[in-house]
């Protein structure tokens, strides 16, 4: 399920635990498998699903120790943060480039959506307003084709007003 060839992510591990010793921090077989983890997942998951993925394996791991490391991570730019959902933070490392997300409001799924020229444009777009890009944030809101066409259960995918009156099981 790797989004990312097995010889492209022990070079990537390779050196972000070259750049984490730079910075002082000690690489721990738990901070290897999270970074693992992370780097390999196209799913985007939280901290909370990192952590329990790993449970077998490190069953003395502290969910704190998997928030430690991916804080390092996103110092270190080597994971973004997403800024959806209720049920905490979800964590992107599998594509360390700029690039936008479809959420689903009603499953949480979180889709890659890379598209190259795209990025040209909004980095452009940045650079000729004379602002300086720190974080990247892009999220496309809506159903994904599941969720599209399973019945609503009963709970409306937003609580926005202006789709408050569409009806769940209606597509817009
Ligand atoms: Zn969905
Ligand atoms: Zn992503």
């Amino acid at each position: 399920m790797g989004v990312q060839n097995e010889s492209f992510l022990s070079k990537r591990l390779e050196s972000v635990c070259a750049r984490l010793r730079a910075h002082g921090h000690r690489v721990t077989p738990q901070r290897l498998a999270i970074m693992e983890f992370v780097f390999s997942s196209a799913q985007h998951p939280t901290a909370q699903q990192i952590y329990e993925a790993l449970q077998a394996r490190f069953p003395t791991m502290s969910l704190a120790t998997v928030y430690k490391t991916l804080h390092l991570l996103e110092e270190l730019e080597e994971v973004a943060v997403l800024g959806v959902e209720a049920e905490g933070a979800r964590y992107d490392g599998a594509q360390p480039v700029p690039h936008a997300h479809l959420v689903c409001e009603r499953c949480g799924a979180v889709v890659d959506a890379h598209e190259p020229a795209q990025q040209q444009d909004c980095l452009a777009l940045v650079k000729k307003r004379g602002w300086l890009l720190r974080h990247w944030r892009l999220e496309l809101l809506g159903l994904c084709p599941s969720c599209q066409s399973a019945p609503a259960q009963g709970q409306e995918p937003s609580t926005r007003a202006d789709v408050a009156h569409a009806g769940g099981d209606q597509p817009y």
